[in-house]
């Protein structure tokens, strides 16, 4: 008896090991990219300081990892990130997390489609947030990154309820969102995605205001961005 007893202890175990291996090391992976894209973000001046905060869901799960709140990305290790469920509320890690936890969260719980999210501070794009200007669709690789235009959100304060419902209404299903006064909120399934976004957002944000200082912006009209959108999702890179 006690021999299956044992046999059945041990096959318990491995069934255990195993699963906590299988989850732990997708965890790690998600921390890894995090880390990595927080150190581009910050190197590519997007951010400056500790501003700005990263997050990415854990596939399978209701749970996202986020960056804390207030230290550099370039001293960033994994055990700084903390890992919170869909509500806020802190799972795992020490830190105290990102001031905009609630921000991230209400995009989780709203947008099925967001595996990440990246929020920047980066210039030119802060500075149509501040004119309270929507970014329209002017290049080909926002159209295909970013779907079109980029809308405004109303003004919240950072770190507030309220911000994270300003955010969600001017959002909708799209993948990025400026913040009015504030900056910028890229969405994609991975976190390198999202940081992708933020990249595009700021090269067209610069684009559209040099543009529109030495004559007049030129909207890619909505069959285009339409048709944009179509190849890129269908025929684009080395798909056969
Ligand atoms: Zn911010």
């Amino acid at each position: 008896m006690s021999g299956v007893a044992s046999s059945e202890v041990i096959v318990q175990e491995e069934i255990s090991t195993k699963g906590d291996f299988g989850v732990s090391n997708v965890t790690e992976e998600v921390k890894e990219q995090l880390l990595n894209v927080g150190v581009r973000m910050a190197a590519a001046g997007l951010v400056m300081g500790t501003w700005g905060n990263l997050s990415a869901r854990l596939p399978g799960e209701n749970l996202f990892v986020i960056t804390p709140s207030g230290i550099s990305y370039d001293v960033l290790v994994k055990t700084d990130l903390v890992v919170v469920d869909i509500t806020g509320r802190v799972i795992e890690g020490d830190r105290k997390p990102s001031t905009e936890l609630t921000l991230h969260a209400a995009i989780y719980s709203a947008c099925a489609q967001a595996g990440a999210i990246v929020h920047s501070h980066s210039i030119y794009a802060s500075a149509l947030a501040v004119a309270g200007k929507t970014l329209p669709p002017i290049l080909e690789e926002q159209v295909q990154l970013v779907d079109g235009a980029v809308p405004v959100a109303r003004y919240a304060q950072a770190g507030t309820v309220d911000l994270a419902a300003a955010a969600v209404s001017a959002l909708g299903q799209g993948k990025a969102v400026l913040l009015a006064n504030h900056g910028v909120v890229g969405l994609g399934s991975t976190v390198g995605e999202a940081y992708q976004v933020c990249l595009v957002v700021e090269k067209a944000a610069q684009v559209y205001i040099l543009a529109e200082l030495i004559g007049q912006a030129a909207v890619i009209q909505p069959g285009d961005v339409a048709a944009i959108r179509k190849s890129y999702q269908t025929s684009y890179g080395q798909r056969v």
